[in-house]
This record gives C-alpha cells, structure tokens and sequence, in this order.
C-alpha cells in the first residue's frame, strides 16, 4: 500500500495562468443545464453549501465581474508512477494527496489576492474546509469566507475551457493507472 506521506515525491507541477474577459468566457464555456447533469450524479450533490443545488441564481456571477483569470495546474506523475496499476483506495489516496493538496495550497495563495482584487475566487469541486459540512445537518455555513464555488458548479465547462484556452486536454485514470497528468483548474473573477 502506497504511504500517504510519499504521494508528494510522485509528481511535479506545472501552472499556466491566462485571462480572459468575462463576458466572452460565459458566451463561449458557460452551459449551466450541461454542468448540472453531471452535478446531479455527484453523490456531493446538495451536501456541501459549495456545491448545488443553489437558492440563488449562479450565473449572475458571470455578470458581476470583468476578467476572469484561469490558473491550470497540471498534476505531472514520474514516469514510474504511471506504468503502475493501483488499487481503488490507494488512487483515492494519491488524488487526495495531490490534486486536491495542490488545490488547497492554491485557494490559501488566491483567497488573499481575492480579497485584494475585491473579486471572487472559483475553486475546484467541493468545499473540504470542515470535516463535516453543516449543510449535512440543515445549518448554515460556518466560515462563508472559506467556502468557495468551483467553476463547474456555476456553470463552467471545464473539458472545453481546457482545450479552447489552454489546448489542453483533460486526462482521465483508466484501468486503475494514473495518467500523464491531472489538470486543476481554478479562477479568480475580478
Ligand atoms: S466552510 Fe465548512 S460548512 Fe462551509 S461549505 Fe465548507 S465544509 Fe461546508
């Protein structure tokens, strides 16, 4: 069984940031009836205040801020990682222990330029700030600061925003081995 403390060591990382106006992003990526069919199948789904289902309208989030800088973070596993095949529990582990350890190391860097831009920072799938979201519990947010929207979640296209500005493509773990890489992607509107 693979140790979590060795996860690290097993891959490097690449970001690429680029910006593009908000408006042209929500015309050309934003399909919210799309990202929603896939929400519903995510067993996340109304179970954390960061994911939907939604009181209020998400899109006009779109429409409240100019510029929307894109960070990918390419999750780049050593080559001898790849050639192995892992168990379902130790892939767990090692997304866990990158893609979204790499997704927490982000959100700290971004939510100070969040509230220094006055904008409003998109992360990437559910909010793991507690170790129990109150949304299970019927209660409100505790640290509303913390918890912030993934792009999908308000209607991004992830797929299509990798490749139409990044011309990347997302790569999936198929038959129990990791792929070249994982793709994180977050934003910041401002
Ligand atoms: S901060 Fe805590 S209560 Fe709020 S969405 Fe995140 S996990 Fe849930």
């Amino acid at each position: 069984m693979i140790k979590k403390e060795d996860i690290p060591t097993l891959y490097t990382t690449e970001e690429i940031i680029k910006t593009i106006p908000t408006s042209e992003y929500k015309e050309k990526y934003v399909n919210l009836n799309t990202t929603m069919s896939a929400c519903r199948q995510c067993p996340n789904y109304s179970k954390n205040w960061a994911c939907p289902e939604f009181k209020e309208d998400v899109l006009k989030y779109w429409d409240e801020y100019d510029n929307l800088e894109l960070t990918l973070t390419k999750i780049i596993f050593k080559k001898d990682t790849m050639n192995k095949q892992y168990s379902q529990e130790e892939l767990m582990l090692i997304v866990d222990n990158s893609l979204f350890r790499q997704r927490n190391i982000l959100i700290s860097q971004m939510e100070e330029k969040e509230r220094r831009m006055n904008g409003k920072l998109l992360s990437a799938g559910y909010c793991g700030q507690c170790d129990r979201c109150s949304r299970l519990d019927n209660k409100e947010c505790r640290y509303p600061d913390k918890c912030h929207n993934s792009i999908e979640s308000i209607g991004g296209l992830v797929g299509d925003t990798l490749s139409g500005v990044f011309d990347e493509e997302i790569k999936w773990i198929e038959d129990s081995k990791l792929p070249e890489n994982l793709s994180l992607l977050m934003g910041l509107l401002y």
